[in-house]
């Protein structure tokens, strides 16, 4: 049985994952993590922050071999005018890179790029399918 945090519990967790007291931000970060395993949650508050990106730049993953220290996800102001189902799995497609280890140098050529790109959205894709599936499930 998988366990998934309420959005309460992830809201008050905040292990770094909210540096810049964004609260918008943190709303919208909260309302896609309640869609990802709670042990997954967990290593992601221990490996990586979550910032905001300068207005109008796209969101990005910033692996820590790229920065040294923890992975960086920088999310876009761009999401709060998306519909939240996209806006979610834009996130969860970033916290997907960063769970997966994924790293980035400028050597890498493009079908590793491609791959991992894939790899990311399939994974954000099972977190989304299968937290709909168990929350039908509890009626809710
Ligand atoms: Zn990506």
């Amino acid at each position: 049985m998988v366990d998934y945090y309420t959005d309460e519990e992830i809201n008050y967790m905040d292990g770094g994952l909210f540096t810049l007291d964004n609260d918008e931000l943190r709303h919208l970060m909260v309302k896609a993590l309640v869609n990802v395993p709670s042990h997954i949650v967990d290593e992601l508050m221990e490996r990586c922050i979550v910032i905001m990106a300068g207005p109008n730049h796209p969101a990005f993953h910033a692996p820590n071999n790229l920065i040294g220290g923890k992975d960086i996800i920088c999310l876009s102001d761009k999401l709060f005018k998306l519909k939240p189902e996209k806006a979610y799995f834009i996130i969860l497609h970033e916290v997907a890179h960063c769970l997966l280890d994924h790293k980035y140098d400028s050597s890498l050529d493009l079908k590793e790029r491609k791959r991992q790109e894939t790899e990311a959205d399939r994974l954000a894709n099972k977190w989304l399918e299968k937290s709909t599936c168990v929350l039908s499930k509890k009626g809710l």
